[in-house]
Parts: C-alpha cells; sequence; structure tokens
C-alpha cells in the first residue's frame, strides 16, 4: 500500500497511529537538531520530523531531498511541541520511520506557492507544475463541483445527458469554424462545432424533450481578452416551452448552483430588463448591477442654450458619479484622455461638479439653475460629479456605459463577492452589416421572432426588418454574458424565411442546413433551450475575471498550447495522405 493516509488528514485524534504517507516535497529545513520535510498532496501539508539521532538511513535520505522529490515515509503521529493553528494539520506531526524516494526531481521553474514566482509563460509551459498550486487546485475543484451539481439538478429536472458529434458539417454562420480534412473523403471537411445548436434541436425533433450536455465548443475567433478557441458549454433545450418555462427552469439551475457551491440564497427572482432598457440605462447589453450610476438621457435639457456641440449632438447623456465633486483638475483632464482612447472614441468630456456650489466645464453657455436642472435630470446629490458625452445615440450610450464601469472600478463598487444576476430579453432578430450590405441573425438563425413581430419579419422593408424583436434572451452576472438562448423556429416555411433574410439562396439554404428543414418536415416540436458558458460561469463563482485558472490545459492569448507547442507543422506524408498540399498546389496555378 503506497499510503494509509493523504497529507491533509490526520489530527491530534489520531496521535499515536502508525501511518504511510506519499506526496511531494515542498519544503525541508533543519532547526537545531530537528530535520524537518513538509509533504505535500492534493489534500494538503502534512509536517514530517526526524531527530539529528535518528536512524542513519532516513537521515541520509533527509539529506538528498529536494524541492518536489516524489517520497513515501512510514512514521508515528505525534502531538507537535509548537503548533501551527493555520494548517488543519499544524497540531501534530510524522516521526519518521522510514522514508524512500520513490522520485527525484529537478529543481521546479518556479515555486509551488499561492503567490508564485513565475511569470505567466513559464507557468503556462510547465502547466502540470502550477497545476499543483493551491488556487489552481481550489478552481478545478469548484469547476468539478458545478458540473457534478449543474448535473444533479438538471437530472431533478428530467433531463438527459446526450452526446453530440465532434466532427460535424461546417456551417459558417456566427463565428468562423475550425475545420479538419477528410482522408476518406478526399477535398472535403468536417467542422468541429462552434454549439451542439443543430443537433440539440434534431434531438427535440426525435423527442427527447429535455437534453442537456456539458460540451466543448470551438470558435475560430480572433481571440479578444480572454476567450479560448476550445470552451466549455452547459447546452440545454426543452420541447413544449415559451420563453416563460424556460427562464424558470435555467434561473432554477443558477439559484441551486448558488446554493449547492456558494451556499448562497436567492430569494427573490432575478431581475429582468430589455434589451432596449439595458443599452439606455447602462448602455451595455450586460450590465453589472452591483452599483447603481445609470445613464441619463439629457438631450432635451442641455440643447437650445447656445452650446453647438450638444447642440448638433443626435444624444447628450449623463452618469452622475457619487462623491467625486471635488475631483481636481488634474483628475478630468485625465478622464477626458481615458475617454478620448480609441476603444472609447469620445470627442472629448464635459463634467459638472455638484459641490458647494455648481460649476462646470461649459460654464459659458449655462446659467447655475440650468446647470441644477440637469443634476436633477441625474438624479445628482450633492458632492457628486456629473460625467457628460454627446454623439449618436447607440455609440455615445455604449461610451457612457464603459465610462459606468470604469468609474465603478475606481470606486471599488464592483466588489467579486456579490453576485448580481439578471435576465435580458427582447433582442433585436438582426443586425444590419454596412460592410457585407446584409443582415446577420444577432442570436443564430434558429431563433424565432417574437409572435407580435411576425408581420414585420416578412416585409420587405429593411427598417422594419431590423425592428423585429427576437424571442431570445441572455443570463448576465456582474457585467458579464453567462448565458443566452430562444425559442427557436420550428416551422419550416419561417426557417425558410429567415434564411432567404440572411441572403442565401434556397440552394444555399438547403446545402448548408437541408438536414434541419427536412427533419422540420417530421413533426418538429415548439422547442427553445439555453448555453451557459461553463469556464466564465466557473471563474464568476469563483470571483476571477480571468477563465485560464478554471480550465486545466488552456491556450494562452494568441490561441496556443505553449506546454505541448501546439499547433505545429505535420509530416509532408500526412499532409499528402489528406490531400492537402494537392489542393494548395490547385489554387496556385
Ligand atoms: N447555441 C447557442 C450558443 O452557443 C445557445 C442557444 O441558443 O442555446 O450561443
Amino acid at each position: 500500500m503506497y499510503r494509509t493516509n493523504t497529507c491533509g488528514e490526520l489530527r491530534i485524534g489520531d496521535v499515536g497511529k502508525k501511518v504511510t504517507l506519499a506526496g511531494w516535497v515542498q519544503r525541508i529545513r533543519k532547526m537545531g537538531s530537528l530535520n524537518f520535510v513538509d509533504l505535500r498532496d492534493r489534500y494538503g501539508i502534512t509536517q514530517l520530523v526526524a531527530e539529528d539521532n535518528a536512524d542513519a538511513k532516513v537521515l541520509e535520505v533527509i539529506r538528498g531531498l529536494g524541492r518536489e522529490f516524489v517520497i513515501q515515509t512510514e512514521g508515528v503521529v505525534c502531538e507537535r511541541q509548537s503548533k501551527n493553528p493555520k494548517m488543519p494539520t499544524g497540531d501534530i506531526e510524522i516521526k519518521i520511520e522510514k522514508i524512500t524516494i520513490l522520485n527525484a526531481a529537478e529543481t521546479p521553474p518556479f515555486t509551488i506557492e499561492d503567490q508564485t514566482d513565475g511569470g505567466e509563460d513559464i507557468r503556462g509551459k510547465y502547466r502540470y507544475i502550477d497545476l499543483r498550486r493551491n488556487p489552481l487546485q481550489k478552481a478545478l475543484a469548484l469547476r468539478h463541483r458545478m458540473a457534478i451539481e449543474t448535473r444533479k439538478y438538471l437530472d431533478s429536472q428530467d433531463f438527459m445527458e446526450i452526446e453530440t458529434p465532434f466532427l460535424i458539417k461546417s456551417t459558417p454562420e456566427g463565428a468562423r469554424d475550425f475545420v479538419v480534412p477528410s482522408r476518406m473523403n478526399p477535398g472535403e471537411f468536417y467542422a468541429l462545432p462552434q454549439s451542439p445548436q443543430t443537433f440539440k434541436q434534431l434531438l427535440m425533433v426525435a423527442g427527447y424533450d429535455r437534453y442537456f450536455q456539458i460540451v466543448r465548443c470551438f470558435r475560430d475567433e480572433d481571440l479578444r481578452a480572454d476567450r479560448q478557441p476550445e470552451f466549455t458549454q452547459i447546452d440545454c433545450e426543452m420541447s413544449f416551452v415559451e420563453r416563460e418555462d424556460v427562464l424558470q427552469m435555467f434561473e432554477g439551475l443558477v439559484k441551486h448552483l448558488f446554493k449547492s457551491v456558494l451556499k448562497k440564497d436567492f430569494a427573490e427572482p432575478f431581475e429582468r430588463m430589455t434589451y432596449d432598457e439595458a443599452m439606455e440605462y447602462y448602455g451595455s447589453d450586460k450590465p453589472d448591477l452591483r452599483f447603481g450610476m445609470q445613464i441619463h438621457d439629457i438631450t432635451s435639457c442641455v440643447q437650445g442654450k447656445g452650446f453647438s456641440v450638444f447642440d448638433t449632438a443626435e444624444y447628450v447623456g449623463a452618469i452622475s458619479v457619487t462623491g467625486c465633486a471635488a475631483y481636481s483638475r488634474k483628475q478630468t483632464d485625465e478622464l477626458t484622455e481615458w475617454v478620448k482612447r480609441p476603444q472609447i472614441g469620445a470627442k472629448g468630456l464635459i463634467f459638472i461638479k455638484y459641490g458647494e456650489e455648481i460649476k462646470s466645464s461649459v460654464d459659458k453657455f449655462y446659467t447655475p439653475e440650468q446647470l441644477s436642472k440637469i443634476a436633477e435630470k441625474c438624479h445628482a446629490e450633492k458632492g457628486d460629479l456629473i460625467l457628460i458625452l454627446c454623439g449618436a445615440k447607440r455609440k455615445t450610450q455604449t461610451a457612457l456605459g464603459t465610462l459606468r464601469l470604469e468609474m465603478g472600478n475606481r470606486l471599488g463598487l464592483r466588489n467579486p463577492e456579490e453576485f448580481k444576476p439578471l435576465w435580458i430579453t427582447d433582442f433585436p432578430l438582426l443586425e444590419w452589416d454596412e460592410e457585407t450590405a446584409r443582415f446577420y441573425a444577432m442570436h443564430h438563425p434558429f431563433t424565432s421572432p417574437k409572435p407580435e413581430d411576425m408581420e414585420k419579419f416578412y416585409s420587405k422593408d429593411k427598417n422594419q426588418l431590423a425592428a423585429v424583436k427576437a424571442n431570445a434572451y441572455d443570463i448576465v452576472l456582474n457585467g458579464n454574458e453567462i448565458g443566452g438562448g430562444s425559442i427557436r423556429i420550428y416551422d419550416r416555411k419561417v426557417q425558410e424565411r429567415m434564411f432567404e433574410i440572411l441572403g442565401f439562396t434556397q440552394e444555399q439554404a438547403q446545402y448548408r442546413f437541408g438536414f434541419l428543414m427536412n427533419a422540420f418536415k417530421y413533426g418538429a416540436p415548439p422547442h427553445g433551450g439555453i448555453a451557459f458558458g461553463f469556464d466564465r460561469l466557473c471563474a464568476l463563482f469563483g470571483g476571477q475575471e480571468t477563465i485560464r485558472d478554471y480550465i486545466a490545459f488552456p491556450k494562452n492569448n494568441t490561441g496556443r498550447d505553449i506546454m505541448a507547442d501546439a499547433p505545429s507543422v505535420i509530416d509532408n506524408s500526412q499532409m499528402d495522405e489528406l490531400f492537402l498540399k494537392s489542393t494548395f498546389k490547385k489554387e496556385e496555378q
């Protein structure tokens, strides 16, 4: 037997027991006549000790130990002279009787401590060593718990976990597909799924009326911060449901996770907001509700007073920042520079300081009474700083939304241990893209229009189409979209119309999605569903911003596996077998 106990297990009640432990050497130190070894495994650290007059063989082995050696030891549990109340095993130590090196280790390239000295790259290269560290073990344990609790809840609600294929047909709508050449079908390619969307809908046609899967998805996108080319979803679909049924069911899931994993109760239903409201008041379709600081439309109160910047703007909006009226010139200048950065793209920032007096950067154009009116419109109180941006409506709202988050950060209003989930509903069905001069589905092409917008959906008028709302919803947590879904189209004619709006010819629609359209001929039930971004959900539950620590083997921010060094070139013979070379040649000719 390699071990009788783990390194996190033994307590004062075990004193006198003879035990065998195995693990990694965390630390070796000598104090007077005592030789200490801290032994670590997944469960904790236990202190081993041998006196200078111990068995010579034992002492010799101890002298030869280094950090991260794998050892086994046998000994008796003893009460410690000086206890360590910070360690669960801090009352005891093991008096070594026998010690064996199971495997020596080179000195690790960084320390295995909570605050390690290793940089991002080196830790990525030696991920298996980084994974020995506590914060990562905790993150993966949380992820495991989340997966188990998700399965428990969905199983209790009669959902079936069904696997769908990874080698599928390329459906180039949405993000870019990763493709896989088929050796047995020269010149043809599979795609890796961006999500199991079409398969879960086919499962509904097949009568499996509650499906879920914790499933890997692949998107070949340019990597934005904290995105992974492969990521995990909790993917779900239900039949014979309306929007309300889906929202209730998955609000139930999120509440179950909060309760079982974080011991947090949410008695109240989650807040709900339409997409239009979210944009209007928070300048974002994923508002962070941990703090207020809503956006106010002050266009009508500032125009017509001779300030041409405002007079010519489509929209003027403001946020009121609590307690910042005393900001210095330097601070407001710095904020102005901040909003002018290309990511925000504002031309300038106008502010009102609502202190003992009311003062603004546009005092020339506004009397104190008029400034007070604006402050009132912004629900500002004495001591607040009002920040104003103007320009095209949506763009300015978005900029104000970003500024709002920044001020929330600066004022410490975004506490990672506080949770504010909400639903966003009534998204636009379609987005117009100027560059390609066509509509794209805002969610995906299988999302149903809202029933009351069906007439507009059949209109030939671009503006009417742009106004169609989708029967789609997102769930948002602390400013992050953690899931999204919709009630689906299940009528073949409606689906055909959708493809038509998206600019597909009938042949193209048939070629790409014929299997789904055909299935709709054979008794498709009304259905809808949702998918959660599992990595992000775990990170947020862990109070972290980045998902990388919650994935055992993530890619770096250029999409590389720097440990195994992938992607990599393949042999010419492999290329030939896959007909890749010949394809290249053909194109070059
Ligand atoms: N398949 C969708 C997605 O990945 C989610 C859904 O509509 O259920 O975003």
